[in-house]
């Protein structure tokens, strides 16, 4: 890459992060380590896409259209024409990078970063519910990995999850839905689909195996009470909210002035220009990353949420990946085959 050029990647990278003097500092501390990624994503000509919960350093490597929640990435990792993509994200993401993308080289930074939600269930837990609620279609939750969404119908992620649970209900002709693997995600769609007449089974609610997000489950009322009180957030108000993400609990939801997937946050906040004070109940990296896009509002930073699988995508991970091209992603491609069938279903469901 020519100077020029890199110099002006840089530069974009430092307005975005200039409302933070942390992350300026932090900036200049590894100027060298981001210019050599930089450099190795353009002469390898890769898509670097970035999860809304990386640090921002991180998040900022990706460009405008390459950062965001699981569904944009997914549908981006489906379009592009690079011929290496690599995933600052978890590996359940990676893994549906490949499914789209099965020529192409997928890497992930640390192959270990896991996922709690996806984590406990394989394909013999989804068998079991067929065999249980048989003629139900299965949603599943993008937080899954290939084999359990080989055995599903649909896919879903955290921006679209009701849309697709009502069009699988009309699909198969029934008002009965399986929903794997989130059960708090579960209750609360439950919750949000009960006006459609549509009942949600989910892990946990008629047995003992729960899925459930390490972090977001941490998130209770009572936190949420005591942060409106301390920082004077007032339901209802124009100027500050309490945002909630769909894997908290059902009461959490119900404390929240919204509630959403990572990206309708960010939209909520875009749409409401007079907002001058919000929390957010979810990984504590999107506050940060928020907060340099929207530096008039104050995102209340009392939270020590974060995800220790999303925490593990480093910078220096991100080079050595990069430099020696490890850490590749591999499906099995029959199973790749089967799951991308859901994904693509996913995909097609008209926007609700
Ligand atoms: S934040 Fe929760 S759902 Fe997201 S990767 Fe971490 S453990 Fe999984």
């Amino acid at each position: 890459m020519n100077q020029s050029v890199l110099d002006s990647q840089l530069h974009r990278m430092e307005q975005a992060l200039r409302a933070s003097p942390d992350q300026m500092l932090e900036f200049k501390a590894k100027r060298d380590l981001l210019a050599r990624i930089l450099q190795l994503k353009e002469e390898k000509n890769v898509l670097i896409l970035g999860h809304n919960y990386m640090e921002p350093l991180v998040f900022y490597l990706s460009g405008e259209n390459e950062r965001g929640d699981s569904l944009a990435l997914s549908r981006r990792a489906a379009e592009t024409d690079k011929p290496i993509i690599l995933f600052d994200g978890v590996r359940f993401m990676a893994e549906t990078a490949k499914i789209l993308s099965p020529d192409k080289k997928v890497l992930i930074p640390d192959p270990e970063a896991g996922c709690s939600l996806a984590e406990p269930f394989t394909a013999a837990d989804v068998l079991e519910y067929r065999r249980r609620y048989p003629g139900c279609p299965v949603v599943t939750y993008i937080n899954s990995y290939a084999d359990v969404k080989a055995e599903t119908d649909y896919c879903c992620t955290s921006s679209n999850g009701p849309n697709v649970v009502r069009h699988a209900a009309r699909a198969f002709g029934t008002n009965r839905v399986i929903f794997f693997p989130d059960s708090l995600m579960g209750a609360n769609l439950q919750k949000e689909l009960e006006p459609d007449g549509i009942e949600i089974i989910y892990p946990g609610k008629e047995d003992d195996k729960f899925g459930r997000c390490e972090v977001h489950e941490k998130f209770t009322v009572e936190i949420l009470r005591g942060i409106r009180r301390q920082y004077n957030l007032i339901k209802g108000s124009e100027e500050t909210a309490v945002l909630a993400h769909w894997e908290c609990l059902p009461e959490v939801l119900a404390e929240a002035d919204y509630y959403g997937s990572t990206s309708q946050m960010a939209q909520y906040i875009a749409k409401h220009p007079k907002l001058k004070r919000v929390f957010l109940a979810t990984e504590c990296e999107m506050a940060a990353n928020l907060a340099l896009e929207y530096p008039q509002v104050e995102f209340v930073k009392t939270c020590n949420m974060f995800c220790q699988h999303m925490r593990r995508i480093t910078l220096e991970k991100i080079l050595y990946s990069l430099e020696h091209e490890v850490y590749e992603i591999s499906v099995d491609p029959a199973i790749a085959a089967r799951a991308r069938q859901a994904i693509d279903r996913m995909l097609e469901v008209p926007r609700g």
